[in-house]
């Protein structure tokens, strides 16, 4: 692989380069501008796996936003969720009246971000959307479609800008996907 360094030896393959990642978010910030002119959103990142994309989105956005970070639990050390959400850490402030964007890694099955979608709303939230970074739209299981997503990805398990397996590779700045045997080992 052309890549240096030791995170690159276990990729299998490059999906998207960091070039490509940045030019999304620049652009997918300049939309949430635009349908957000003369809003203030509440952008909640999703712990840990959204946060690099997070951090890169919120500053293509040209708005008063709040930053807000919540934690949820479905995987945990494997590649499969294991079906059932849990708020590990919830936000600081009410989202009752407010327009919130949940800002999430990938959208796999869709358990994840139905459970929050709902959470929201029964919140009092004024809206509720969702941006993603990745799509991976053949493994739905419930029935969900992201408001902003950057790319769809094939049914591969992929790592990298923020996405982990075990809790490494969230510092590689391509996202790729995964060599079978590290997870099989
Ligand atoms: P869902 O509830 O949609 O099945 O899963 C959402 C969560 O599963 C994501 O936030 C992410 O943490 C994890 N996930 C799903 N697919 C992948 C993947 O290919 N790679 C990694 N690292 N995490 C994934």
């Amino acid at each position: 692989m052309e890549n240096r360094g030791r995170l690159y030896q276990d990729i299998q393959e490059i999906l998207v380069r960091k070039e490509e990642i940045s030019n999304a978010v620049k652009m997918l910030g300049e939309m949430i501008t635009r349908d957000y002119e003369g809003k203030s959103p509440i952008m909640v990142c999703i712990l840990k796996g959204a946060s690099v994309f997070y951090v890169d989105l919120i500053r293509e956005i040209d708005l008063p936003v709040n930053m807000e970070f919540m934690m949820v639990s479905s995987y945990g050390h494997g590649t499969q969720s294991t079906g059932n959400v849990m708020i590990r850490k919830d936000l600081d402030i009410d989202v009752h009246g407010r327009d919130v964007i949940i800002v999430e890694d990938i959208v796999d099955t869709g358990i994840t971000l139905s459970f929050l979608s709902k959470i929201f709303a029964q919140r009092g939230a004024a809206s509720v959307k969702i941006a993603t970074l990745l799509d991976k739209p053949a493994r739905r299981k419930v029935e969900l479609k992201a408001d902003y997503f950057c790319f769809t990805i094939p049914d591969a398990f992929v790592v990298g800008y923020g996405l982990d397996y075990d809790e490494k590779y969230r510092n590689l700045p391509d996202i790729g996907i995964l060599k079978p045997e590290i997870y099989e080992k």
